[in-house]
């Protein structure tokens, strides 16, 4: 005859080992949702040196997500080769806000510089950048925008001009520097409105009628890192894309004549054949990994997927802009648990390239 406690103990034991292996597995059952992971939005930086000696520049793009002339054109640079200089290029400091095709989809992370709660979704980013201009310790910094309007006509729109915060700051002669730029750059622009002036915020007076500048990115470069920073602004009114990007282009070439940064190809160049460099052929794809099983995808697609499942996005490929997110959730999120259905739009930048749904059945 079996004896009983010998039993019980098999028992106990069954019921041990049951918790240990698959605590896990048995939870997602439970409450049957599938778990869908996407790696974090990249914090995208490029340093290119060149053979010769010259200045060292450093280029912010998409601090707001919605000005595609302002990070194309930081990204474009990192496409080329230095031949003098050095250059440092943060093309998507808002990659969540692009991808939404927002301003700031977290609010307006240029007013995150002079302080930011670490509960704020952009905590990382806007810390990264704070601690890379010190740590770079640039020239002088650029950063990119595309504004409202035009403000050679309204000089309350922050569309095309080139924005400073001080005539002087220290031994930092900005607005020397930007007229020299605003005036080379203006004899490519024959409409009045398409002209780039400068606009000075007077940041620093007490007076100052933009005392909300006292948040931004070149505030905080000028008073806490002793790096000149300036502004480019072209205008969302430009009419297309291209005309926005050759502004920053323009732009960007007469502030690396004055920093000695040499390109190749050089500004010219780019400018004659910007299709080549806005279009890139190339072949978008998402690797996938569905419950263990590895799956490249590369256009619509809809995954029927049993409850439990587990999805993993674990390669882009296309662009430095290609990535994925949700509208159905916080895009924040990166490890979301669904119940029902869910979409991811696959986009380079604010276009989107296909979609793949999922399915709990
Ligand atoms: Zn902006």
């Amino acid at each position: 005859m079996e004896d009983p406690r010998r039993r019980e103990f098999i028992k106990t034991l069954l019921a041990a080992s049951f918790l240990t292996l698959s605590t896990k597995e048995a939870l997602a059952c439970r409450n049957g949702r599938v778990k869908i992971e996407l790696p974090p939005f990249p914090l995208q930086e490029t340093y290119l040196r060149g053979e010769k000696k010259g200045g060292r520049v450093l280029i912010v793009g998409g601090i707001h997500g919605n000005e595609p002339g302002a990070y194309k054109a930081a990204d474009i640079l990192r496409h080329v080769k230095v031949k003098r200089g050095e250059l440092f290029i943060a093309p998507r400091m808002n990659f969540v806000s692009i991808l939404a095709d927002r301003r700031g989809y977290n609010g307006d992370m240029n007013r995150k510089f002079a302080s930011i709660s670490p509960k704020d979704p952009d905590y990382k980013r806007v810390k990264w950048l704070k601690n890379y201009v010190k740590e770079v310790k640039p020239e002088l910094l650029l950063t990119l925008h595309d504004g409202f309007g035009f403000h050679s006509v309204n000089p309350r729109a922050w569309g095309q001009c080139i924005v400073i915060d001080a005539e002087r700051y220290k031994n930092f002669h900005l607005g020397k520097k930007a007229r020299t730029v605003s005036e080379r750059v203006n004899r490519f622009f024959t409409k009045r409105e398409w002209k780039v002036p400068v606009y000075n915020t007077n940041t620093f007076s007490p007076d100052t009628k933009h005392p909300e500048q006292r948040k931004s990115l070149t505030y905080f470069c000028l008073k806490e890192a002793n790096v000149p920073a300036i502004c480019l602004e072209t205008s969302k009114q430009m009419p297309n894309l291209e005309m926005k990007v050759k502004t920053h282009l323009l732009l960007m070439k007469e502030f690396f004549k004055l920093h000695n940064v040499e390109i190749e190809p050089d500004f010219n160049y780019i400018i004659s054949h910007l299709d080549q460099f806005l279009k890139p052929k190339v072949h978008y794809s998402v690797n996938l990994n569905i419950n263990g099983r590895n799956v490249l995808v590369s256009s619509n697609r809809t995954f029927k997927l049993p409850k439990g499942s587990r999805v993993e996005f674990t390669g882009f490929h296309g662009t430095a802009g290609t990535n994925a997110v949700s509208s159905d959730v916080n895009m924040n999120l990166r490890k979301v648990g669904i119940r029902r259905r869910i979409a991811f739009d696959v986009k380079d930048d604010f276009k989107r390239i296909f979609t793949l749904r999922f399915i709990v059945v």
